[in-house]
């Protein structure tokens, strides 16, 4: 029993290292916001339009969430309604189309 309790403390520690190394950007949401300048930029660039059927925007969307590094940078940034952002959001195809629009007009 005392040897078991003996190397627990070595283990979970080693667990916790791990796990806090890859949480060790604590300004990466703030830099993932749109700021109220870049928001505007885009708007300004995209003419408030969405960018896959042109009906006025409701959202500036991230093409690469935020969930998987993406920044509030201009380049990651596109005007979309509220249909489109919903497509965007749920489904694979929706996600890869917004992907390439960036790849083709924002890079
Ligand atoms: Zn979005
Ligand atoms: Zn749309």
């Amino acid at each position: 029993m005392q040897l078991n309790l003996a190397n627990q403390p070595v283990r979970s520690y080693s667990k916790e290292k791990q796990l806090s190394s890859k949480r060790r950007k604590p300004k990466r949401s703030r830099l993932a916001e749109f700021s109220p300048k870049v928001r505007k930029q885009i708007i300004e660039r995209d003419n408030g339009l969405c960018v896959r059927c042109y009906k006025l925007h409701a959202h500036v969307h991230h093409v690469i969430f935020r969930s998987q590094g993406g920044l509030g940078t201009i380049d990651n940034g596109v005007c979309i309604c509220n249909s489109c952002h919903d497509w965007a959001h749920s489904c694979r195809e929706g996600r890869l189309w917004f992907e390439g629009y960036r790849m083709r007009y924002l890079i």
